[in-house]
């Protein structure tokens, strides 16, 4: 079967490019108009180029309009679970139209080998705009290959990012990060 396998980066294409490509021919396709700014998904993008060309996988990149994102997260924004579904349906839905142009059988994303993405929304938007598509969606669930993912992107020197990609994520993680040194930093003095 041919399978439009959309990667959000490089470490995440690891493990379910290598568990795909036994079974189907693959290709690679990165739509992420949600990653900001302009510079990080550049760097993410030649990240995952990088390997692909030392792994000889082909890769076909949608084009970066971030605006897209925006608009498609009107109004939600401010809601994780739902910005996050109408990203889901965004990127791909990009995917899925672009299997159907290139003749592809079906749809599958590196996201599922997230355990930070939430899988029932990605399966519930995959096969959405896949049906649309008039594609198939190839509801994946990598997740318990996220360890190994994990261990070869840092052996392979991969840039790995602290944040999951678009403005709000970005400030989400930062926060996360203060509130868990500040909780540590609590931890401490009361150890004395
Ligand atoms: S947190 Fe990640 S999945 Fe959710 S909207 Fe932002 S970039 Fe998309």
């Amino acid at each position: 079967m041919r399978v439009l396998l959309h990667a959000c980066c490089g470490p995440c294409l690891l493990e379910p490019y290598d568990a795909l490509a036994a079974e189907h021919d693959v290709t690679v396709c990165y739509a992420n108009p949600n990653i900001h700014p302009a510079e990080e998904y550049e760097r993410r993008r030649d990240t995952l180029r990088a390997y692909a060309a030392e792994a000889g996988i082909a890769v076909v990149e949608l084009p970066y309009e971030p605006e897209r994102w925006r608009e498609a997260t009107e109004g939600v924004r401010d809601v994780p679970t739902e910005r996050c579904r109408a990203c889901f349906r965004l990127r791909l839905g990009l995917t899925a139209a672009e299997a159907r142009r290139l003749g592809a059988d079906a749809v599958a994303t590196t996201l599922s080998v997230s355990p930070y993405q939430d899988a029932d929304a990605l399966r519930e938007a995959g096969e959405a705009v896949c049906a649309e598509a008039g594609v198939r969606f190839l509801a994946t669930d990598f997740r318990d290959r996220y360890p190994e993912a994990t261990r070869r992107s840092r052996e392979l020197g991969m840039y790995r990012q602290n944040y999951c990609g678009c403005e709000p994520s970005e400030a989400e993680a930062a926060a996360g990060r203060e509130r868990r040194r500040e909780e540590r930093r609590v931890a401490r003095e009361l150890r004395g």
